[in-house]
């Protein structure tokens, strides 16, 4: 019997890229090697799917246990994030939307801040179920607040409509060229996981799976979970829930379609008694080393907790 030690602390990235993006910006990778060279510091840095299988001997570690991963699938976690971990020796694993990787397509939320971004267009006109009339967008900060809310929106309802009204977004603004696609395709993660980077779902599509049927919710888990072993040769365990939506519905049907842990959002380390198809998360961000500091000590967890009280 292995002991486990009593949490851990895992780290959550997205994008890791120099290029500056005012909607979504990645974290630069001068500041994840700063992140990363403080993190395997102060931690022994495990992968998160082997801790969680009891596959390490850490009943003499002193120091706190972490993990790191990354969500979605972004070509730019081979080309500047799998260095940084190289060099400092550090594990990780990776979520990917199997869809993203499979047709050569970025995310929707993705595509959402990319339309908004690059219109040369005040306003799109829309008609459906959640908007209808004008909605502008003119100013560089009106972009900014637009897109937010308008993700917010679209993160509230099903899928089918979803689909459509990016759709109707996309044919207004016909003035954008589609985007150059940031995500990795199977060859890319396929060298991460030659490189020892554990890669695990993110579902099909990155729906917000609390919105869908059942049904949906399977396909969406059944389905990410084949493309991985057909791509790779093994059935992933591990499921991280799109911008870390989950309820009961999901933990169970996640558990049905094979996954024995699932992976959340919020600014808690994560207690290894507790649920593991509802394991946290750190996100970290490109900010100021101040706010990391505090981030990853869970003390903005904290700040905000006692601003609520
Ligand atoms: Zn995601």
């Amino acid at each position: 019997m292995v002991m486990m030690p009593g949490t851990v602390h895992i780290f959550l990235f997205h994008r890791v890229s120099p290029v500056r993006n005012a909607m979504w910006d990645p974290v630069d990778p001068l500041l994840f090697d700063r992140m990363i060279g403080a993190i395997s510091r102060r931690f022994r840095v495990v992968q998160l799917e082997r801790l969680l299988q009891g596959e390490y001997a850490l009943q003499h570690e002193k120091r706190d246990i972490a993990a790191i991963v990354f969500d979605d699938g972004y070509q730019d976690n081979l080309e500047y994030a799998l260095p940084v971990l190289k060099r400092h020796n550090c594990a990780a694993s990776l979520y990917v939307i199997t869809g993203c990787l499979t047709n050569g397509i970025p995310t929707w939320n993705y595509e959402v801040d990319y339309l908004i971004a690059n219109t040369r267009k005040k306003e799109a006109f829309a008609d459906n179920e959640i908007y209808k009339g004008p909605l502008s967008f003119n100013t560089h900060a009106e972009r900014i607040r637009f897109s937010t809310s308008f993700k917010y929106d679209l993160k509230q309802i099903g899928n089918t409509l979803r689909l459509q009204i990016i759709n109707e977004l996309r044919t207004q603004l016909d003035d954008v060229a589609p985007p150059v696609n940031p995500m990795l395709n199977w060859d890319g993660a396929r060298e991460l996981y030659n490189e020892g980077i554990y890669i695990g779902s993110h579902t099909v599509t990155h729906p917000v799976l609390i919105r869908l049927t059942d049904e949906e919710i399977r396909r969406e888990l059944s389905d990410s979970r084949a493309e991985i072993r057909a791509n790779l040769g093994y059935d992933p365990v591990t499921v991280a829930y799109p911008m870390g939506y989950y309820n009961d519905r999901v933990k169970r049907i996640a558990f049905e379609a094979g996954y024995s842990s699932g992976l959340t959002v919020k600014e808690v380390k994560h207690s290894l008694g507790n649920d593991r198809l509802a394991i946290t998360r750190i996100q970290l961000f490109n900010e100021s080393w101040l706010k990391f500091q505090l981030r990853s000590r869970g003390y903005i967890h904290t700040i905000k907790r006692i601003i609520k009280r």
